[in-house]
């Protein structure tokens, strides 16, 4: 649906979700633990509240391949952040929950990257990466 120039939600109207009732599934599924798995917080209104939510979650791992999953969904979040021009058209997202969901989505990037890879490399495996996600689920796995 895009954003606002003032970066809210279009169907935000006066502090509430317009549409609440068919909401996309998004807005339906989004849990603010995708926030502390990759270390975003928010801004703007409601973000006090949010953030504190964000702060106490804690994660604990099984083992130690799950620590690095955690770590790689953190270092995906960092890329985002600092490397949009590596991306065609410097087109990455910038919304903390935006970025959040796609750097989870292309965590597996971070566990595989070799060391010396430069960061457009690494965008175009993210890339890739993103479109496997979109075709397994489009396929119902
Ligand atoms: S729940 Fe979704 S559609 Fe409704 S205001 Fe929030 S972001 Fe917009």
């Amino acid at each position: 649906m895009g954003y606002l120039d003032s970066g809210h939600c279009p169907m935000l109207k006066a502090g509430n979700c317009s549409v609440y009732v068919s909401r996309p599934s998004t807005c339906r599924t989004f849990d603010c633990r995708v926030l502390a798995a990759t270390g975003l917080f928010i801004d703007g209104r409601w973000s006090e509240r949010i953030n504190e939510r964000v702060k106490a979650w804690e994660f604990s791992f099984s083992s130690e391949q799950a620590r690095q999953r955690l770590r790689a969904m953190k270092d995906a979040a960092c890329f985002f952040q600092k490397n949009a021009a590596a991306f065609p058209g410097g087109r990455v997202p910038t919304g903390p929950a935006s970025v959040a969901v796609l750097a989870i989505k292309v965590h597996p990037v971070f566990l595989a990257i070799e060391a010396d890879a430069s960061p457009r490399e690494i965008a175009e495996a993210i890339i890739a990466e993103s479109r496997r996600v979109e075709e397994r689920a489009g396929q119902g796995l």
